[in-house]
């Protein structure tokens, strides 16, 4: 495995130059273009790193997978599926022009920004501080590691900058879709995009979804195998922005990426995969993580189909 990882990155490292960095803050465009690294998690507990797997990064809509894993777990399916679909979106992911034409004003699923900000809204906790804490203290639990915390001066940038995101949340406020206090709801989802992370961090965290819940390194359940069914189920429709579709076809299992260049990926009963590459493609993926995993899945015939 540590040999193909490293071959995968090696021949991959080129495509890191077909993509550009996420610019709509400042801060996402310090990273390196030319970073390419990747965890795999495997349910023996065996860590394989390779390439610039210590490049940290924020996990931005990677988030969303654990936001919508705490807001099943606190309010169960029912309710969490009343307020948002369960939908693919060929719309980008900070679209807000379903909201208005759909008769119910449900954001279409939980991973474009309206549907994570319901699912937020949903999460336990009544101030944007106990929210915030619900879902990094269940991040730092599925990645088995307490050290997790956000970048301060990307939270700052995605706060002064987050006007979309704020139009979205008042309107889902108007249409009663979110019940809480809109601002709290904001400042706990713009804080959740700022979370800094390793590949090893988020490989540990899809290891625990892949493993129906159980963290393969203590035998605990984490997640109710329930919810990991869910999750899996939308990051394989809904995971890869507007390029959910052919990633199924191209790779085969669910995923998860976010503007900050990383893409979670889970082999169910197998493996936790992340990858981090910040050059991205014209839809928010992360240009040379998307061809690590089609090697790799190709390689080791890892496509669920
Ligand atoms: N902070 C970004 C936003 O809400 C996250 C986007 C993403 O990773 O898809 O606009």
């Amino acid at each position: 495995m540590q040999i193909l990882l490293n071959d995968i990155i090696k021949d991959n490292k080129v495509h890191t130059k077909k993509g550009e960095l996420a610019d709509y803050i400042p801060e996402l465009t310090k990273a390196n273009p030319n970073a390419l690294g990747i965890c795999v998690y495997d349910l023996e507990n065996n860590v394989y790193l390779a390439g610039d797997f210590n490049t940290k990064f924020t996990i931005q809509s990677v988030s969303k997978v654990i936001i919508l894993t705490c807001a099943l777990m606190d309010k169960g399916r029912e309710i969490v599926f009343s307020k948002v679909g369960t939908e693919p979106s060929a719309d980008p992911f900070n679209s807000i022009i379903k909201l208005e034409t759909r008769h119910s004003h449900k954001p279409l699923n939980p991973f474009i920004n309206a549907g994570a900000i319901v699912c937020t809204s949903l999460v336990n906790g009544n101030n944007a501080n106990k929210k915030f804490r619900r879902v990094l203290d269940m991040i730092r639990i599925m990645a088995d590691n307490p050290n997790i915390d956000i970048n301060y001066h990307v939270f700052q940038s995605e706060k002064l900058t987050g006007n979309t995101n704020r139009a979205i949340a008042y309107y889902l406020k108007g249409a009663n879709i979110i019940e809480e206090d809109v601002e709290d709801v904001l400042d706990a989802y713009f804080k959740l995009c700022s979370i800094e992370a390793t590949v090893e961090d988020v490989a540990k965290m899809a290891a625990v979804i892949g493993n129906k819940g159980i963290s393969p390194w203590s035998n605990e359940e984490i997640v109710p195998p329930n919810v990991c069914k869910v999750l899996m189920a939308i990051m394989m429709t809904c995971g890869l922005y507007n390029a959910s579709g052919e990633f199924a076809v191209n790779v085969g299992f669910p995923a998860k990426s976010g503007v900050g260049g990383c893409i979670m990926s889970v082999v169910p009963n197998k493996m936790g995969i992340a990858v981090i590459g910040p050059a991205l493609d014209d839809n928010g993926n992360s240009v040379a993580g998307l061809k690590v995993l089609e090697s790799l899945s190709q390689k080791l015939e890892l496509s669920m189909f």
